[in-house]
């Protein structure tokens, strides 16, 4: 089961209804976190989000709303004594910055922590089978966005099976992709589907750029930040940030299922008013609030 908990939906400064950006994302077995804004960890507590789980810590880059949560984060993993690594994922270049985050305050320190610095775009190889990609985003100092993908995984079509295969070599097959069996091999393209791989796109912050399509690409659920509304379109370019409706035209253009909108600016009260901008480009559009849940759609068995 897929599924996204927002943790908070503001850029820069929170209010009363918005906290620091911060995203909870279950991918299938694992639990991964994107952004810890500053009061992440309380936020989890609120919508009932088990911390202990947490495999994988996303960070796009270091302005204070996208990382001031962490050393909470961090301290309390350690706290409970969680046994398994954990990953974390950054821009090379604000090293500095986790290490202090990390070591901002006195904690004896149980976590295992498996650092994966992005020295450049492209897959980044973690302990799991998840397809993970960062792609370099425009805003002024590096950020990458993210882009998660199933790996590739097959259903046997048993009407496909030769008489006389025991179910045992199933699994070899699906292991090296081809088998002998009865002086003959058997390729596991010829008597099994791919499943549909679901897709994850995290764009935060950027201006508008060629990679933002890229992450959102066929995505099932593509979260994009949308700090600004149109009517405030040359402030976002000059902050590098996005306004609703050029989030989406991000969405619409690269056939994004479901768009999210989220890091919202303190100037606007109302979520809603991203929400109707975006509609009108991209109809699928939500805007974030904090505590929201989207579950992915099931994935259909293909025969
Ligand atoms: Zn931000
Ligand atoms: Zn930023």
């Amino acid at each position: 089961m897929k599924k996204i908990i927002i943790l908070g939906t503001a850029s820069q400064v929170p209010s009363r209804q918005r906290n620091h950006v911060g995203l909870f994302l279950r991918w299938d077995t694992e639990d991964l976190l994107f952004d810890p804004g500053e009061g992440t960890q309380r936020q989890l507590i609120r919508f009932k989000v088990p911390v202990n789980k947490i495999k994988k810590i996303f960070i796009s880059h270091f302005h204070g709303d996208h990382c001031l949560g962490l050393p909470g984060i961090i301290q309390r993993l350690s706290l409970n004594q969680v046994k398994h690594p954990v990953e974390i994922i950054y821009p090379k270049t604000g090293e500095k910055f986790l290490k202090n985050l990390i070591n901002c305050a006195v904690f004896h320190n149980n976590l295992k922590i498996i650092y994966h610095p992005i020295e450049e775009q492209g897959e980044i190889k973690t302990n799991s089978d998840i397809k993970i990609q960062a792609y370099l985003l425009e805003h002024g100092i590096e950020t990458f966005g993210y882009r998660i993908t199933d790996p590739i995984t097959w259903n046997i079509v048993p009407s496909k099976l030769p008489k006389g295969l025991r179910k045992q070599a199933l699994g070899e097959l699906k292991k090296k992709g081809v088998i002998d069996f009865q002086g003959k091999k058997i390729f596991l393209h010829e008597v099994a589907v791919p499943k549909k791989r679901q897709i994850f796109g995290y764009c935060i912050d950027t201006k508008l750029c060629e990679n933002a399509y890229k992450i959102a690409k066929d995505a099932d659920v593509f979260v994009c930040e949308s700090t600004y509304l149109s009517s405030e379109e040359s402030l976002a370019l000059n902050y590098n940030h996005l306004t609703a409706t050029q989030a989406g035209e991000i969405a619409s253009k690269s056939n994004s299922k479901q768009l999210i909108l989220t890091h919202f600016s303190q100037r606007y009260s109302k979520n809603d008013l991203f929400e109707e901008e975006a509609k009108k480009i991209h109809p699928t559009t939500l805007a974030a609030y904090d505590g929201m849940e989207i579950v992915f759609p099931q994935v259909k068995r293909q025969t």
